[in-house]
């Protein structure tokens, strides 16, 4: 099986995200929202057969660990309200794609975060989305405030109300930021890297897991910076007399394979050990061209897997194997889905 751990629904029915803009737009003018649009199934199952659904098929994956659009979760905009009402929606949305097509997608939720507001406040929907909704993990959102970096780091207790829960339920947050509001970071280019990164270190640097040994989390898009930087991260840990960075960090924290060429793919392998790296390809997302110099989408990452001199039983940890151990409710999940399937 092939599980593909990071997938965002970008392609929405155009009325999801169109509610979003109203939503903001009556904020800002004092007013309550307007009432939610309605979506119909076959909207949904549109929107999915010609979308995820589709590529899955043609690059021979099976299953997407899915969560709402991750530009599009907005912690920045509007305030405590009406990052709650947003975030209902869209893990609505998300449960009812993985009800219609319970083989090929499970969810993940986006948290009601906003700038500067405890995350006490997403405690409800964790709840919800793991009792009611069968998700098996979460996004966490280092910067709520779009890139400006106003909340505490994730070394802080001021997150320990979902480091509790995340522990709890056996769920796995990824950290992941949103759009960025900071005209000097670009959302895709630079902030999401730097969320990567900034999250890495903010954990190195933190008592997180020795306050919660058994937490887990997976940096996406490769872990940002930091493969690339590994001998900068290991000479900071000696220096902050951590320890080994490997025995600091790899119990705890993992990393997805959203790298789109080959030579990135193939130092990730070689300086992440085998059983840290997550297959994920985050497809129709934020690079959705064609790689001229392979004839293929960058955002193909099976391809540079299949391509990695590592043997099969490695590949199967990275394809399947590691999503299963990391999301610890992911493989009950996959046997009550596919029940719910046939
Ligand atoms: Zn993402």
């Amino acid at each position: 099986m092939i599980i593909d751990c990071h997938g965002h629904y970008t392609t929405s029915p155009r009325q999801h995200e169109g509610w979003r803009g109203e939503q903001i737009e009556a904020h800002k003018a004092g007013k309550p929202p307007p009432p939610r649009p309605r979506i119909t199934d076959d909207e949904i199952r549109e929107s999915i057969a010609n979308g995820q659904l589709k590529v899955q098929r043609e690059r021979g994956t099976d299953l997407t660990i899915f969560s709402p659009r991750a530009a599009g979760m907005g912690h920045h905009l509007g305030d405590a309200t009406t990052s709650e009402a947003w975030a209902s929606a869209c893990n609505e949305l998300i449960h009812r794609v993985c009800s219609l097509f319970p083989k090929n997608f499970i969810g993940v939720a986006m948290l009601p975060q906003s700038a500067r507001v405890s995350p006490n406040n997403c405690i409800a929907e964790i709840d919800r989305c793991i009792n009611e909704y069968g998700f098996v993990g979460v996004n966490l959102n280092p910067d709520p405030s779009g890139g400006h970096w106003q909340d505490s780091p994730l070394s802080d207790r001021y997150w320990y109300p979902i480091y509790e829960k995340m522990v709890e339920y056996d769920i796995p947050a990824m950290i992941h930021v949103s759009a960025s509001c900071n005209p000097t970071h670009h959302t895709t280019g630079a902030h999401y890297l730097n969320g990567d990164t900034a999250g890495f270190n903010q954990l190195m640097t933190s008592s997180v897991f020795k306050d919660f040994p058994a937490i887990k989390f997976i940096i996406p898009h490769g872990g940002g910076a930091v493969p690339y930087h590994w001998g900068r991260y290991r000479g900071l840990a000696q220096d902050a007399k951590l320890g080994l960075l490997s025995d600091l960090m790899l119990n705890n924290v993992f990393f997805d394979t959203c790298v789109y060429h080959l030579p990135g793919q193939e130092l990730l392998a070689k300086v992440i050990p085998v059983d840290n790296i997550l297959f994920a390809s985050e497809m129709i997302g934020a690079v959705r061209g064609i790689d001229p110099e392979t004839g293929h989408h960058y955002d193909d990452t099976k391809r540079y897997i299949d391509q990695l001199p590592l043997s099969a039983a490695d590949k199967a940890k990275i394809f399947e194997g590691n999503a299963r151990r990391v999301y610890g409710r992911l493989s009950t999940t996959i046997e009550k889905q596919s029940v719910r399937a046939v």
